[in-house]
């Protein structure tokens, strides 16, 4: 997948890894060897369950994975990181949303502070970040354990009617978002905006910048925007009058398809800016990286590289595996 990560030459947070110096190592999963990116990303999916309903989530339509009881669940997790422990592992805590199930994301919290695992991501739609439980914000017990970077929030658009429509649900408002800025601007975690590319929303250079600037005068400074699943053509054939001609033309899979902006289109547009300066490309395994400098900001066009590309596994035919997902008690490779 292809996103942009913009953020404050300033506050570099995002970045702790240089994805140029990359290894690979080796870990036995489902009774087999496979090829590991280090570091490799372990998602924690604390639960399926979400307020919202977004046309493009990775759930939609299979929300109903059967949860196992907490204590079997966090039992799994542990025996998971004591296997995980000391290798090139960094943890991802996703969902659904994660703060709907606040007493499973507390013990994961406290967890991976106990095995020593670092962060790499925190993925919510904000919902819960400030829900108290106990007397505490979330955020608190997170800033608490160490989880305080690429506190990555969804936010699809500037306007609160708009986000309710992409979201099909009432996440954050605005007001909210200002509180959890603040919040993290004082303990010193990183907030990031994520924002999904879509036609008739944020689907321009211009109305990333509109954006940027919004949430700017909230104290944030680090914002990603990706692009939805690329549209899958698929081919249908359908018969003419001349019953031995068939018409054959290729239509977008499903109307999710037509909402999707390309990255590289952005990209486009953006280098039409006059301050807008190529840096350097960074090769790494699994993706190209163009870097950029363009005013105070530091922009950077992650581009994914096919299996086939990447390196250390052309030869074997084999991708790498960048990813782990912990999910009711199983790890696995795929989602
Ligand atoms: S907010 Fe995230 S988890 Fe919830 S429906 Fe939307 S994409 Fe899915």
């Amino acid at each position: 997948m292809n996103t942009l990560k913009i953020t404050d030459r300033k506050k570099l947070l995002t970045e702790r890894h240089n994805l140029e110096t990359a290894g690979i190592w080796e870990l036995e999963i489902q009774g087999k060897k496979r090829k590991m990116y280090s570091p490799c990303n372990l998602n924690i999916v604390i639960g399926r369950m979400c307020n919202c309903d977004c046309g493009f989530c990775f759930f939609q339509g299979k929300r109903m994975k059967k949860q196992i009881g907490d204590e079997a669940y966090l039992a799994g997790l542990e025996a998971v990181m004591k296997r995980l422990r000391g290798l090139p592992v960094e943890i991802t805590i996703t969902g659904g949303e994660p703060t709907l199930y606040p007493e499973r994301l507390i013990h994961v919290l406290e967890m991976v502070k106990k095995y020593g695992f670092s962060h790499r991501t925190f993925s919510t739609n904000g919902t819960g970040l400030l829900k108290r439980v106990d007397g505490k914000p979330l955020m608190q017990y997170m800033k608490e354990t160490g989880c305080i970077y690429n506190i990555s929030l969804s936010r699809m658009a500037v306007d609160e009617a708009e986000n309710r429509r992409i979201f099909r649900g009432d996440t954050i408002r605005n007001g909210g978002i200002s509180q959890a800025a603040v919040f993290a601007e004082v303990n010193d975690m990183d907030l990031r905006l994520s924002c999904n590319l879509l036609e008739g929303s944020v689907d321009s250079w211009e109305k990333i910048r509109e954006y940027m600037d919004f949430y700017g005068t909230y104290g944030i400074t680090s914002f990603l925007f990706r692009e939805i699943i690329p549209p899958k053509k698929s081919t249908v054939v359908s018969e003419t009058a001349d019953r031995d001609k068939k018409h054959v033309s290729d239509v977008m899979a499903d109307d999710k398809n037509k909402e999707y902006i390309s990255v590289s289109d952005i990209v486009t547009e953006m280098k039409q800016e006059q301050d807008m300066e190529l840096l350097k490309t960074a090769h790494g395994m699994v993706y190209d990286v163009d870097i950029y400098s363009f005013g105070d900001k530091l922009i950077k066009h992650y581009q994914g590289k096919p299996g086939k590309a990447q390196k250390g596994c052309a030869e074997e035919g084999e991708e790498l595996v960048t990813s782990l997902i912990y999910e009711e008690g199983e790890l696995r490779t795929i989602w």
